[in-house]
């Protein structure tokens, strides 16, 4: 089959591979009918997430049609139109059965590896890496889904592909970043990056009663989406000085909730920015910790700070003092996807939401090279890249 598949830094190729087969009786194997690159895929197109290896195959966003089954999974038929949540669970151990499926303690077959980092592994996640299970990703044309009596969510017919695909990681991704911030009626909550998660954060934040969504992104097209879709009051950070006006917008007190939808790759104008740019280039740190310093920095005392941008490992210059001396609540991690999704599914289902406006780039897998560049130099007003196997 045709995959596409990690060469090392800024080398994606796509290649022929040989299909996937069931292993355990919990499998299901998936023809891709549609699947999508992730602003994550950019740490691993960039080289920024360690164990990959060469020939590995990229992407944790997909959905298709079931057409093998093993013998123990008994909710799925084969022919029944799925997605997949990116995160890999059990549904068994301690952390699945209290909700906690990112946290899964039975599917990372690497888990020595994430306990050396980590000191406790996380669950595995498809085309993430070794040390996250090594899985083989969905950007081809067909996955193998572990534990695919738990994960998989069944799509009624009369949605289409492209309204149902973003189940898979980056709405629910956005809402548990909303959720996360314990919003209460007519709270102001300010997201950096007006990418996918942080459009699905905005749109969240109002579902769970904000009075006001501040989106804030320099790319003009991105703000534009922002206002149009969430209604959120947008600031562009190249034109103005964002604490500074965070603070005007809300009588010097800062927003309630401060949401870091940008992760570890964070571009900045402020010397802290320069300095992570510095100690990246020398190879002395992992992670470009800007704007989880400005969220930290911005929001109001008592507040809450919820990081769903990725971070790798270690972040240089983390104000912990500041958090403390502000008693902030800081909430993160990866997305217990498999809780959001039946709720997220209405929501589209009853018309509140078509995840689909974010789709700009629609192409066939055999242009995925070209497509990780675009989508990385955000070249082409670039938000969302779907690929076709
Ligand atoms: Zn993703
Ligand atoms: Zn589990």
């Amino acid at each position: 089959m045709k995959a596409v598949t990690w060469h090392g830094k800024e080398d994606v190729r796509v290649e022929n591979v040989p299909d996937p087969e069931i292993v355990n009786p919990r499998d299901a194997i998936v023809k891709i009918s549609l699947t999508a690159i992730c602003g994550s895929d950019l740490h691993l197109y960039v080289n920024r997430i360690p164990t990959m290896e060469s020939g590995d195959i990229l992407g944790h966003e997909f959905m298709g049609e079931v057409v093998a089954l093993g013998s123990e999974v008994k909710n799925l038929s084969i022919g029944d139109r799925v997605v997949v949540p990116f995160t890999i669970s059990c549904g068994g151990c301690y952390y699945c059965k209290n909700d906690l499926y990112s946290l899964c303690d039975n599917s990372n077959p690497n888990a020595a590896m994430a306990e050396k980092i980590y000191g406790h592994s996380p669950s595995g996640l498809f085309g993430y890496s070794h040390m996250l299970g090594g899985y083989a990703g969905g950007q081809a044309e067909y996955v193998r889904v572990p534990f695919a009596d738990v994960g998989p969510i069944k799509v009624p017919d009369g949605l289409s592909d492209e309204q149902v695909l973003f189940l898979s990681d980056i709405f629910p991704t956005g809402y548990m970043a909303a959720e996360n911030c314990g919003i209460k009626e007519g709270d102001t909550v300010a997201v950096w990056g007006c990418g996918p998660v942080g459009q699905f954060a905005m749109w969240s934040a109002r579902k769970l009663g904000a009075g006001r969504v501040i989106g804030i992104d320099r790319f003009p097209e991105r703000l534009r989406l922002a206002k149009e879709y969430t209604g959120a009051t947008t600031i562009n950070y190249e034109e103005v000085d964002v604490f500074e006006t965070l603070q005007e917008m809300t009588s010097g007190r800062g927003p309630d909730a401060c949401i870091d939808a940008v992760g570890s790759e964070a571009h900045g104008l402020t010397l802290d920015a320069w300095y992570d740019l510095a100690k990246e280039k020398m190879m002395l740190s992992t992670d470009r910790g800007h704007v989880a310093r400005q969220v930290i920095h911005s929001c109001r005392k008592g507040g809450t700070v919820s990081i769903p941008g990725v971070y790798g490992a270690f972040l240089d210059k983390f104000p912990l003092g500041v958090a403390f001396a502000k008693a902030l609540q800081l909430r993160m991690g990866q997305t217990h996807v498999h809780r959001y999704l039946p709720m997220l599914l209405d929501y589209i289902r009853e018309g509140e939401l078509d995840p689909s406006y974010l789709i700009t780039h629609r192409m066939p897998i055999e242009r995925a090279p070209e497509m990780y560049r675009t989508f990385m130099e955000k070249e082409d007003d670039c938000i969302k890249v779907v690929l076709k196997p």
